[in-house]
């Protein structure tokens, strides 16, 4: 066990180790990399230097605020040391280095949201360079290493190293006295006997060239070179005679040789003729252009530049869909480089997640990853970096809450994002990538940014009862808008089928109106804030109030149904008391008896599907906003015609009462509701089905009996109440 006690006398090697097991499912990801084949294993530098990148940045970071961090290493740089001999490849960087602590918590005891998720990625068939978006980069040096060993020196600590062959456990020691890490990390990879490959200079180059070039960090690569040394003779002479004093410590008795004469040596004296030699030096190449792109004029910069600087920029294993360069000039400046991926991350959504990916820099310092003020969480899946002439480089996250130059940056990055979603638009193919993965995303657009809500409409993409297998907008769905209608149909549901054959939707079909199939739970939330476009409003055919252009015909065959119902409505009423606020003439069904709708304000039946699935939700607002319930009776259907006839001729007619009940309970199920007590309504259909099998309530054994079941309505008048339902 190693203690903490320095002694001067003690020897510049590893204290005795502490043994660490790796938490288990850190351990099976370990175990995945090592036994399951990938040919790409290259990706693995370019991981080891993103975190090098990312623990330069946080030291850099830290030195604007408290310069005496980087007393010990003020240079900030990654190296990278091959040795065929020893057949291991070194990383060196002077970031910010690790505790003890850091080591074990980060490096393999606490397991990160996404290590799980990956392995779940990787087993449907994901490829291993998408390692760096779940964070555990690092588990990739175990594609090309056998030993993996990590020495690293933090402003808080001692020296410490980390070592791991896998197989369940690791070791951590002290490094006492140790001096040759004045701050960071260096990391030894012991390669497996295959892939000796990655010790070669021209791959290494390679691989740096394709995955890391836009670091921003020089990179070097200790190179091997030889070269040609002119030494003048007098050098010479010295040399030669170190050589020779060697030489003669070796064989005393070896007679000198004088062999030059005079003249030449005046010559050469003359002449000053000088000699070339050859000798063998290491030096370290710098393998990265460190200029960072964003500063470069777009005109120069080339598709597969901005790919490759998105890579690196996002640990992406593919391109990104779009990408918008610009800059702003004037009272305030700054450059940005934004880009929409072409998926979306596993945890967009996770809760407490409240990461975006945009890169601040100042002046081409990297200052943060996460200002939350940056851009507006709906566009949390943009990325890239903004770089800002004017905040000041030692700002802390509570004075860029304040700025007001931040303020500006955000509303520009805005303005810039919807300019290039409108570009995308042009692009029907590439804009159905970007709805298909970020849809939600812009539908949180229209809940949260009233500023930009009616841009954000021209985005949305919906099927409708008359889109076909397309996405129509919502400008197409206008210009298809019939002469006399002057409002925008929609019905929010479970699925497109589920609301192409809903009820409600009927009529509406059928009169030639377009409905729009709203099937996200997202958009429950987002067509409360958008409550009309181009001057139209936005009608949901589920709730109460729907009017349908109508002719004077049309209205006084409304107006005489409506007469001709009233008694019904108001027997309806009574029977079903408070499980309904109101009972009407409905105007927009056709096969259907009877539809339930909602109050105007209230949830939809979607919507409080959607809220009683949340289960951890707080269950106060369920009383006042769950639905108002509204039932709608057809007048045109035969079952409410002959209703109408029994409720007219006695209004306290049992039967009435019970097919009043079966109706309301089946109509709620078909208008998306759940029933509260579904084994009464289960029970009020098996004693139909048993009639309809001429099955007589008598014949039922005792125990098959349902001692339980509620009583119903009129359960003494069954076969007249058979043959009204016939
Ligand atoms: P990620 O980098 O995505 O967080 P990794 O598995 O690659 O995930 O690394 C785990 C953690 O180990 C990092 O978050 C960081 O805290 C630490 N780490 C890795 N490499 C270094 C390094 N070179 N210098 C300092 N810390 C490092």
């Amino acid at each position: 066990m190693s203690t903490d006690t320095k002694r001067p006398e003690e020897p510049m090697e590893a204290e005795e180790a502490e043994t660490f097991a790796f938490q288990a499912e850190i351990a099976q990801l370990m175990s995945l990399i090592i036994n399951t084949f990938y040919s790409n294993k290259e990706i693995f530098l370019r991981e080891l230097i993103s975190n090098s990148s990312d623990a330069l940045d946080k030291i850099r970071y830290k030195s604007l605020t408290d310069p005496s961090e980087i007393e010990a290493e003020k240079d900030f740089h990654i190296r990278i040391i091959p040795n065929k001999d020893e057949k291991t490849l070194t990383l060196i960087d002077t970031g910010i280095g690790m505790t003890k602590a850091d080591m074990i918590n980060n490096l393999g005891t606490i397991a990160r949201s996404g290590t799980k998720n990956f392995m779940e990625a990787l087993q449907a068939g994901a490829d291993i360079s998408m390692i760096g978006q779940f964070g555990v980069g690092f588990y990739s040096a175990y594609l090309v290493a056998e030993t993996v060993t990590v020495y690293s020196k933090h402003n808080d600590d001692e020296t410490y190293m980390w070592q791991s062959s896998a197989g369940g456990s690791f070791t951590v020691h002290r490094i006492p006295n140790s001096d040759d890490l004045k701050r960071g990390t260096k990391i030894i990879l012991t390669m497996k006997e295959d892939q000796t490959e990655y010790l070669d200079e021209k791959k290494i180059k390679e691989v740096i060239k394709k995955h890391s070039q836009f670091i921003g960090y020089p990179i070097g690569l200790q190179v091997e070179k030889e070269r040609e040394k002119e030494v003048s003779d007098d050098e010479d002479e010295e040399e030669k005679k170190e050589e020779e004093d060697e030489e003669n410590k070796e064989d005393e008795d070896k007679p000198k040789i004088e062999d030059l004469d005079e003249d030449e040596e005046k010559k050469k004296e003359e002449k000053k003729i000088k000699k070339k030699i050859k000798e063998k030096y290491t030096e370290d190449e710098v393998l990265n252009k460190t200029k960072p792109i964003w500063t470069r004029n777009p005109d120069d910069i080339s598709q597969d530049e901005y790919g490759e600087f998105y890579k690196s920029l996002t640990n992406d294993w593919e391109d990104h869909l779009a990408v918008k360069h610009f800059s702003v000039e004037g009272q305030l400046e700054f450059r940005a480089l934004l880009f929409i991926p072409k998926r979306a991350p596993f945890d967009m959504f996770e809760n407490k997640k409240k990461k975006n990916n945009i890169k601040l820099y100042v002046r081409r310092v990297f200052i943060m990853d996460n200002c939350e003020d940056i851009i507006p969480e709906y566009l949390n899946f943009i990325k890239g970096v903004v770089d800002s002439e004017d905040l000041p480089l030692n700002i802390s996250r509570e004075m860029l809450q304040q700025s007001k130059i931040l303020k500006v940056i955000r509303k520009n990055i805005v303005k810039k994002c919807m300019e290039l979603f409108q570009e995308l638009c042009e692009d029907r193919e590439n804009y159905k990538k970007l709805y298909e993965q970020f849809s939600k995303n812009l539908k949180l657009g229209i809940h949260e940014d009233s500023q930009n809500r009616s841009k954000i409409a021209d985005f949305l993409r919906y099927y409708t009862s008359h889109s076909g297998d397309d996405l129509t907008t919502l400008k197409d769905y206008v210009s298809r808008m019939k002469e006399n209608q002057t409002q925008i149909y929609y019905i929010t549901g479970e699925s497109r089928e589920q609301v192409a054959n809903s009820a409600f939707v009927e009529r509406v079909k059928k009169r030639g109106f377009e409905v729009l199939y709203m099937t996200e739970p997202i958009d429950e939330y987002c067509v409360q804030q958008l409550k009309e476009y181009d001057g139209k409003t936005l009608v949901s055919v589920t709730k109460e109030g729907l009017e349908l252009p109508e002719d004077e015909d049309e209205k006084k065959k409304r107006e005489e149904a409506k007469a001709k119902f009233e008694n019904l409505c108001k027997v309806v009423k009574e029977i079903l008391d408070k499980k309904v606020e109101k009972v009407v003439v409905s105007n927009r069904l056709v096969s259907s008896p009877c539809c339930i709708v909602t109050g105007q304000y209230g949830w939809t039946a979607n919507m409080e599907r959607i809220m009683k699935a949340q289960a951890l939700r707080d269950t106060s607002t369920m009383g006042y906003m769950a639905a108002k319930k509204h039932m709608e009776v057809n007048p045109d259907h035969p079952i409410i015609d002959s209703l109408r006839q029994k409720a007219d001729a006695d209004k306290n007619d049992k039967s009435v009462k019970d097919l009043v009940m079966l109706l309301y309970e089946t109509s709620l199920m078909a208008s998306g509701f759940s029933l509260e007590e579904p084994m009464t309504h289960a029970s009020r259909i098996y004693r139909m089905i048993k009639l309809g099998l001429g099955i007589d309530e008598d014949d039922v054994p005792e125990e098959t009996a349902d001692e339980d079941m509620p009583p119903l309505e009129g359960d003494d008048d069954d076969s007249a109440r058979m043959e009204e339902v016939d």
